[in-house]
């Protein structure tokens, strides 16, 4: 039983929705409402409130503006052929929210607290949720540090805000492969520092690579380890899965991964389609060496945003490194239609990972 009391305040000015037509450039449009509920020690978690989508007004010293203590998620829901609102496995990004918090001195959000509040902003917003093919309405989840205070210590006072973006089809004209630099000057993470929690600091150290990346031609960078530089991580803000010699390999979660809900499911899916998955660590040798043998047969990344996006193609230094015949693999192709599948409620969601928003 939930006791999250939230109070309605409704637009009177309701936005145009978007055109069905429209691309729906990623995190560019935002519905007509968002959720707030603030923190403040000894009161804990109070004020939940649905309300306009409008700018925030927050005094220049707020503890987020300085120190980054802040803490995000992301997650969808979608719209299925017979109406209903699914959300993909919410409880797996509120269990990592919390995890996060934990680890940057964020005070936890109940977890019913926390799937109330979704379930009350998208419910409030529905009408938001696009229904074309590959479309979908992305939830971003986040909490911020407000104390007014230039000293460095966790704040007392935070806010928890859900706000949430109609997205359209990341491929468009299907599954392309992408192109990948592996980064050997740049860090994004170490173990024991912030790499495992989903946290604004973890992005800003990766944009000097980015850039670097995109400079050159290459549309994400592949993240090695920031201590032997030799084991494989993550490629820009998605986990990373091989397909060498029919079997399905990935880093082993080692504190500087972030621990991605689609790398689980990629997993669970391979478990019980019988494809051997191992969870190890990876170096760029053994990937180049497969690469010349001939037994790098998929590469894949995985996160919310795409799902699965093939790689074609990755660069080390002066070797390049191309995957099988540079078009999208046929599990890469399966693992796609299944999680899509189940997350619009086309495929019978035997693994109960949907949860209905009514
Ligand atoms: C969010 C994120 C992922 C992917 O996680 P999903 O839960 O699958 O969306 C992977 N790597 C980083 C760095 C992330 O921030």
């Amino acid at each position: 039983m939930t006791m999250l009391n939230i109070r309605y305040e409704k637009t009177t000015a309701p936005k145009e929705l978007p055109k069905e037509d429209n691309p729906l450039k990623f995190g560019t449009i935002f519905t007509d409402h968002m959720f707030i509920m603030n923190y403040e020690t000894g009161k804990g978690w109070h004020d939940a409130r649905i309300v306009p989508y409008a700018p925030l007004s927050l005094d220049p010293s707020a503890m987020v503006f300085h120190y980054g203590q802040e803490m995000f998620e992301g997650l969808k829901a979608y719209k299925t052929e017979d109406g209903r609102t699914l959300l993909f496995r919410p409880n797996k990004n509120i269990e990592r929210a919390n995890n996060t918090n934990r680890r940057i001195c964020i005070p936890e959000i109940p977890e019913e607290d926390f799937l109330d509040a979704i379930k009350a902003v998208v419910k409030t917003d529905e009408a938001w949720i696009p229904t074309k093919p590959g479309t979908s309405l992305y939830i971003r989840p986040f909490v911020i540090a407000t104390d007014p205070f230039l000293g460095v210590r966790p704040s007392d006072t935070y806010m928890f805000i859900i706000i949430l973006s109609p997205v359209g089809a990341y491929y468009p004209e299907g599954l392309n492969p992408v192109k990948i630099w592996i980064e050997d000057e740049y860090v994004r993470a170490v173990k024991g520092g912030v790499g495992e929690a989903k946290t604004g600091a973890n992005y800003v150290a990766s944009l000097a690579a980015q850039v670097k990346a995109h400079d050159d031609g290459y549309s994400q960078v592949l993240w090695l380890d920031g201590v032997e530089r030799k084991y494989i991580e993550e490629v820009g803000a998605m986990n990373i899965f091989f397909k060498i010699n029919g079997t399905v390999v990935t880093p082993k979660l080692n504190g500087s991964i972030l621990p991605g809900v689609t790398r689980n499911s990629v997993i669970e899916l391979c478990k019980t389609w019988g494809v051997p998955v191992e969870e190890r660590k990876i170096s760029v040798d053994e990937l180049y060496e497969a690469s010349n043998n001939g037994s790098l047969e998929e590469v894949f990344g995985t996160g919310t945003a795409a799902v699965i996006s093939p790689v074609g193609h990755l660069r080390f230094e002066d070797h390049v490194m191309q995957v099988s015949d540079g078009g999208i693999g046929e599990l890469s192709q399966r693992i796609y239609d299944t999680i899509t599948g189940i997350q619009l409620g086309d495929i019978e969601d035997t693994f109960n990972w949907t949860v209905e928003v009514k």
